[in-house]
């Protein structure tokens, strides 16, 4: 360490941090990194994907461009000396925890929350009812879900087929997430076409024969999840109804004490579709039904027929349901776990305390050097910029870690790291193979009158990332 003579600041030399994760909440947490001051730093950004962006490119839809150009953002981050983005390396394949931990100073998690709450109720692996999880990341051309070859999670051909022949859908939950899914699902093709979608997410949404969403939520109109920008857009998608039956809107029986703003805003909304001002005779509808808690999804032959439902308020003893061919459980992520960090099976987050990472859920001690930030540290909450403060809480506790000498800087470069790859045969993906991704998902766009058309599958990904190493 060397003492600044001024302010007697002794400066630590060069930290080395592996961010895991390079959606949103990880490149935010390479940011504060790069603005510390009286430190160098020198960061890796880790991703199993070939591209960075996450959850911006893979979970935000595709008719949002406006928040999906954030990734540009994101980019200039990335491209800030001292910052490096290791594209196509998974922790837990490729290196294990331990193996990162010793090659760094300090590894900060960003992973984000993979997977979808279940509903728990009968016919939920039936076939035509998906996770948002899983459809969202199809609609947005995530390579999981555009597999080259048979075997991942979700069977890739099944949202299209189904997109095909299904006339009505239920798609379950109120949240922004669940507005998505509702809009995706009733939107004329045409009305996607300018969109980045890749091409046969596209082609399928061309196929699309739904006319009826009904999109279920278990509480009242009074405490959705909803933001009332994106509840107002399904007032304007054209050629569709939005209906709500005036019994529904009893939000009094939500007891409220008090209501916040957006949901009074959310309720004059909810209020005027009662009334029928969304009421057009278009030839396609969303219905919305509150104090709808699904019971069990029908199935014939395995197969989604319907949902059948019941009414939550207190007091109220009655059952529905509705027909439908495909449903979308559209009611929460949730984090999973990487071996070798601790991880809370019940929260599916990483326990923490200021995002440094706590030894065990209930315990008091510390990994040393190791932090984490975004949805694996919080929960699946928040807009995109939510995680910007969370990621500089996280790194103010790394940097004061530093300060108090509970953090040491041992390492001076990611060679340790680069190296350890290499003896693995490994070849990260740097920001050039992201530049020429970039160029010919844009070509490929312009090729059918589109700004940008995303790759969905990893071959072509890889195949446009070019060689391995090599320049723009
Ligand atoms: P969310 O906001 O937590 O909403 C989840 C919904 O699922 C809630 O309505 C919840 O109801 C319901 N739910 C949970 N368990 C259920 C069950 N067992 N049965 C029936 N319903 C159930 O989650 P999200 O929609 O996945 O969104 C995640 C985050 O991303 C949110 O912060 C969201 O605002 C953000 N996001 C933002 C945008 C945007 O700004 N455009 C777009 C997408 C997502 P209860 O309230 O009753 O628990």
């Amino acid at each position: 360490m060397t003492a600044d003579p001024v302010t007697g600041w002794r400066k630590p030399g060069r930290l080395v941090v592996a961010v895991v994760g390079a959606g949103p909440s990880g490149i935010y947490a390479a940011e504060a990194l790069t603005q510390a001051s009286g430190v160098e730093v020198e960061v890796a950004v880790i991703d199993r994907l070939p591209v960075p962006f996450g959850l911006v490119r893979y979970g935000v839809a595709p008719d949002h461009p406006s928040i999906r150009s954030i990734r540009t953002t994101l980019e200039r981050t990335l491209e800030k000396p001292g910052v490096h983005f290791f594209g196509d390396v998974m922790i837990g394949r490729d290196l294990t925890v331990d193996e990162l931990r010793g090659a760094v100073d300090a590894v900060v998690y960003a992973w984000g929350a993979g997977t979808s709450r279940s509903l728990g109720v009968v016919g939920e692996d039936a076939t035509g009812s998906l996770s948002a999880a899983d459809f969202v990341a199809w609609y947005c051309g995530h390579p999981d879900a555009h597999p080259d070859a048979p075997g991942s999670r979700i069977d890739h051909d099944q949202p299209a087929r189904l997109l095909a022949e299904v006339t009505s859908a239920v798609v379950v939950g109120a949240g922004n997430v669940a507005l998505d899914v509702v809009r995706i699902l009733i939107k004329d093709a045409d009305d996607l076409a300018t969109t980045d979608m890749a091409d046969g997410v596209l082609a399928a949404m061309r196929s699309k024969k739904i006319t009826d969403v009904h999109l279920l939520a278990r509480r009242g109109p009074g405490l959705t999840q909803m933001t009332t920008k994106e509840l107002r857009e399904l007032g304007t998608v054209e050629g569709c109804d939005v209906i709500l039956y005036p019994d529904d809107l009893d939000w009094q029986a939500e007891s409220l004490t008090e209501i916040s703003k957006v949901a009074q805003r959310n309720l004059v909304e909810f209020s005027q579709w009662a009334n029928g001002s969304r009421r057009l005779g278009a030839g396609k509808r969303v219905h919305l039904h509150f104090w709808t808690r699904p019971t069990m999804i029908n199935t014939r032959n395995g197969r989604v027929t319907g949902v059948e439902f019941e009414d939550s308020r207190p007091g109220v003893v009655q059952q529905g349901s509705v027909q439908a061919q495909l449903v979308v459980r559209a009611i929460g992520y949730k984090g999973v776990e990487l071996p070798g960090v601790p991880f809370d099976a019940d929260t599916g987050r990483v326990p923490h305390v200021d995002g440094r990472v706590l030894a065990e859920p209930d315990g008091v001690s510390f990994q040393t050097g190791e932090y984490v930030t975004g949805w694996i540290k919080r929960g699946p909450t928040g807009v995109i910029g939510t995680n910007k403060s969370d990621a500089v809480e996280t790194v103010n506790s790394l940097l004061h870690d530093l300060e108090g000498g509970d953090l040491t800087s041992r390492h001076h470069s990611l060679a340790d790291l680069t190296t350890l790859l290499s003896a693995r045969g490994i070849t990260p993906l740097d920001l050039h193979a992201w530049h020429r991704i970039d160029a010919a998902e844009i070509d490929r766009g312009h090729a059918h009158g589109r700004d940008r058309a995303t790759l969905a599958h990893r071959s072509e990904l890889l195949a446009a990332a070019g060689p391995l190493g090599s320049q723009p």
